[in-house]
């Protein structure tokens, strides 16, 4: 397992402008991410202070270039947990570890919600978005997890792993990942009571659950906020005006802190936590 000084998770400008204070400042530094999100996408952009009008895929490169030439590694990789230890912290993609004795959450705005009959309605009743959290609740239970990629695989597997009876639901998708049952049927709707009682698949047939895991998607900095415990407001991370959380070592940054949702913000942000973040270690 290979250990930094601080791992931003994202590749987006808040995790890259961060990367910049603190290779500079001496910190051993990870960008963890994929090549995505919303900088990524974004076609046009000519508003960002003195780079013309430039496509977001260049601005992307060129900032993940300016962060490991100031010394910052880049590792590609779709990040599925985090997790507190006490004195640091460890970051999973799917068949890696890292761990590092602070953290930024710089991946971007969260992520949408699936539109499935019944997802609002049991909310908090049988629907639940984050196995850490809940999971322990139903073990031995049948649960489903809705999803078909790395995260919702990640997922199964904790719930698997922790006693419960676990089916993934792809809702008409294909999946690469095994290891639990599938069923690949679109889902027509969550049903129930006063609490989910099960899904009912589009050909008439309901299968009962007593818990649905959204996992749809990639996890976002809300989803890791959950699993390690750090408030949120709604869909965004709660900070304070140097990018802290309430858990010590943990940063976060950008899009997904909410306000502005602009690359301006995403970059002051990033450089705010990426300052913090050299003073939290050297006082460490
Ligand atoms: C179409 C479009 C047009 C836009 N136009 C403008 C504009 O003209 N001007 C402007 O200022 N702003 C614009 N924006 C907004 C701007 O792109 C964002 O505000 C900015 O990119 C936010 O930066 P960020 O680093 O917080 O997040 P992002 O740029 O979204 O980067 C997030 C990073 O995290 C990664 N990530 C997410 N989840 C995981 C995970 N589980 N594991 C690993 N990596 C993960 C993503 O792959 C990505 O690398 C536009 C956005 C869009 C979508």
């Amino acid at each position: 397992m290979t250990e930094y000084d601080v791992i931003a998770v994202g590749l987006g400008p808040a995790a890259a402008s961060a990367a910049n204070y603190t290779a500079m400042g001496g910190c051993k530094t990870l960008l963890i991410g994929e090549a995505a999100g919303a900088l990524y996408r974004a076609g046009k952009i000519a508003n960002y202070y003195a780079a013309g009008e430039t496509s977001g895929k260049e601005l992307f490169e060129r900032g993940l270039d300016q962060a490991r030439a100031l010394g910052a590694e880049v590792v590609y990789g779709q990040v599925v947990e985090i997790a507190a230890n006490g004195e640091d912290f460890t970051v999973k993609p799917a068949s890696e570890e890292y761990r590092a004795k602070a953290v930024l959450l710089a991946t971007g705005a969260a992520r949408s919600r699936p539109k499935v009959e019944g997802l609002d309605a049991f909310d908090g009743k049988g629907v639940s978005w984050c196995a850490v959290c809940d999971g322990f609740f139903y073990r031995k239970k049948k649960v489903g997890v809705y999803g078909a990629g790395e995260y919702a695989a990640s997922e199964a597997k904790y719930l698997s792993g922790i006693g419960c009876e676990v089916t993934l639901f792809t809702d008409g998708r294909e999946t690469a990942f095994g290891g639990v049952p599938v069923r690949a049927e679109k889902i027509a709707k969550l049903y129930g009571g006063e609490t989910l009682e099960g899904v009912q698949l589009a050909g008439g047939e309901k299968v009962p659950l007593s818990a649905m895991f959204v996992a749809e998607g990639v996890a976002s900095s809300a989803d890791f906020a959950k699993m390690i415990g750090i408030e949120t407001a709604g869909n965004a991370v709660k900070v304070n005006e140097k990018c802290e959380t309430n858990v010590p070592g943990l940063y976060a940054a950008g899009d997904c802190t909410g306000g502005l949702l602009q690359v301006a913000k995403a970059v002051s942000d990033g450089a705010i936590a990426g300052v913090q973040i050299c003073r939290y270690l050297k006082n460490k």
